[in-house]
């Protein structure tokens, strides 16, 4: 017998026309391209999306179809997320900072028929132009005043587009499990793959997202979302958001510490979300210059995994709770959140600490195992380390065109790459990646845990561990450090700081002090490059 619901389906149009009827009034706050602070709110946010869903048929668009988008956080990328789902198309977030050759590989790939740029990326687009016939139209995202002399195919502006639309539109419905957004994995090795995300994944995403013990979003929240929207949809803050009300912050195209800083202040954010290096940015300018939070409470970190330093200097300095996250663009992205439980409470502070510093518990919706070299399930125990596997409605069934083939392991679920453990309350704690984990002597020492120490160091900026060949140990671990600036750090001081922190078999071989560690294109540190750059460096210890 079926139950005899109604069987709405679940569509992201929902989220702003609902924003719109209840939550009308509710900000949405950019800082701009273009110079000042953009302010309007949902019901002038669905006005206009409704505007641009009118106007993307002229242009060709059918349902399916796939529109790019090369640009910060901020309104009119806000606007392009639900007119281009809602429409039926999908939108195509694309990361700017991957290489040239990956971005003309993914908007070919895709077979964008047209790309939404900011103003930034002007020059970026005239070199992809020519490489992407497939392109039909590049449209500015901006008004005929800032719209830049170029000789653009199909060049037009934003402002222009709406401004010709009117407002009757409603929005079309469809089955729940059609695509709706399209994103790239950075391809650490081989060509970028896309993640087809469907409107019935992101509504469901973004349910488990707004929950207490995930971001705790209410309509009386104020968001900055620091996250790019380029990259997994800002990791869901954009539909979560008018799901509830919140006030949704966006800071464009400055992330620099300052900027941060002052917008957060300004619109009295309570809630945020970042990578480690967003906030290691951020904590150095307000530290320099002895700055506190006036309204910020707590900040979700995840994408890489966040040093205990930074955790504790954030709670016990800035007053700032860190709800430390892990997922992946295959998980739309969070797959785990950490928050403690009611049995919690007794433990003691460090212990509290301890905990907290585990990636989290998976969000409702998520299920997760970790496996041995036979995959076979390993216990929930706190230190049975294993590749991470994964299962839920938004996480990644195939990747877009069937790229790399079947990702599933043969039981269906989804190999992450990752290494880890998971305790009998469900915490997942991330060791590593399988392909960072240094293999000493048929045992693993966890680069995480080597560089989150390192960073615990007072005069340590950033450091990275790697794995090098050594004859006798198979591999052994390599600390590259960057000083902070005037710090003064020999190789025996940094070495003597792991004392006791670590079993003596898991030290360091040698330390190396550089000026910069390479990042990735979603600013983790790209262990891949500096593997390449060490790959014949000779161990003391060889
Ligand atoms: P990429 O495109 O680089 O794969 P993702 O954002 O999809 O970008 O990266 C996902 C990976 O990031 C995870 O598989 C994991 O290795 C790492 N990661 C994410 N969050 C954390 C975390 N909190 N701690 C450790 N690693 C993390």
């Amino acid at each position: 017998m079926q139950g005899l619901m109604m069987n709405t389906p679940l569509m992201i149009s929902s989220l702003i026309r609902h924003a719109d009827r209840c939550h009308g009034d509710s900000e949405i706050v950019s800082r701009t391209l273009e110079g000042p602070i953009h302010r309007y709110t949902y019901r002038d946010a669905h006005l206009r999306a409704r505007r641009l869903a009118r106007a993307l048929p002229r242009l060709g668009v059918e349902p399916e179809d796939r529109v790019a988008t090369l640009a910060w956080n901020g309104y009119r990328h806000f606007e392009l997320y639900y007119a281009v789902s809602g429409s039926g198309a999908i939108i195509h977030t694309i990361n700017p900072r991957l290489f040239h050759d990956q971005l003309v590989y993914i908007v070919n790939d895709a077979e964008d028929r047209m790309v939404f740029f900011d103003l930034t990326f002007t020059p970026l687009v005239e070199k992809l132009a020519p490489l992407c016939p497939g392109v039909k139209h590049w449209v500015a995202l901006t008004d005929r005043a800032h719209l830049p002399q170029s000789a653009l195919p199909g060049l037009s502006c934003y402002e222009d587009l709406l401004a010709a639309e009117s407002d009757d539109f409603e929005w079309p419905e469809f089955d729940e499990n059609t695509a709706s957004g399209l994103c790239y994995t950075s391809g650490t090795t081989g060509h970028p793959k896309g993640v087809l995300f469907s409107h019935r994944s992101t509504i469901l995403h973004a349910f488990a997202i707004a929950l207490p013990d995930a971001k705790n979003l209410r309509a009386t929240s104020s968001v900055l979302a620091i996250v790019p929207m380029f990259h997994v949809n800002a990791w869901g803050i954009p539909y979560s958001a008018p799901m509830v009300g919140a006030k949704l912050v966006f800071p464009g195209a400055a992330l620099d510490g300052a900027s941060l800083y002052e917008l957060l202040e300004s619109e009295a954010v309570d809630s945020t979300s970042a990578v480690p290096t967003v906030w290691m940015n951020l904590l150095n300018y307000m530290t320099q210059n002895k700055l506190r939070f006036s309204t910020l409470k707590s900040s979700t970190i995840g994408g890489a995994a966040c040093p205990p330093a930074m955790m504790k200097t954030l709670s016990e300095q800035f007053g700032v709770r860190v709800h430390h996250g892990w997922g992946m663009t295959e998980m739309s992205p969070v797959g785990t959140v950490n928050a403690p439980k009611g049995c919690h409470q007794g433990l003691s502070e460090e212990a509290k600490f301890q905990l907290a510093l585990k990636q989290g518990r998976p969000l409702y919706g998520v299920e997760m195992k970790v496996v041995d070299g036979q995959g076979t399930e390993l216990p929930r125990d706190g230190k049975s380390a294993g590749e991470v596997l994964v299962r839920g409605p938004w996480v990644l069934r195939r990747y877009y065109k069937d790229a790399g083939g079947n990702p599933l392991a043969t039981d269906g679920w989804l190999p992450t790459g990752d290494v880890g453990t998971i305790d009998k309350d469900g915490y997942l704690q991330i060791t590593d990646r399988s392909k960072d984990v240094i293999k000493s002597g048929g045992e693993w020492i966890s680069s995480i845990e080597l560089e989150n120490i390192a960073v615990g160091h007072p005069s340590v900026a950033e450091a990275a561990v790697i794995g090098i060949r050594h004859p006798k140990w198979d591999e052994r671990p390599l600390l590259i450090v960057v000083k902070r600036s005037d710090a003064d750090l020999s190789k025996d001081e940094m070495l003597k700081f792991y004392e006791g922190k670590v079993a003596k078999w898991w030290l360091p071989d040698d330390v190396v002090f550089v000026d910069e560690l390479p990042h990735t294109a979603t600013g983790k540190l790209s262990k891949l490059t500096l593997r390449e750059q060490f790959k014949d460096y000779r161990l003391p210890t060889c």
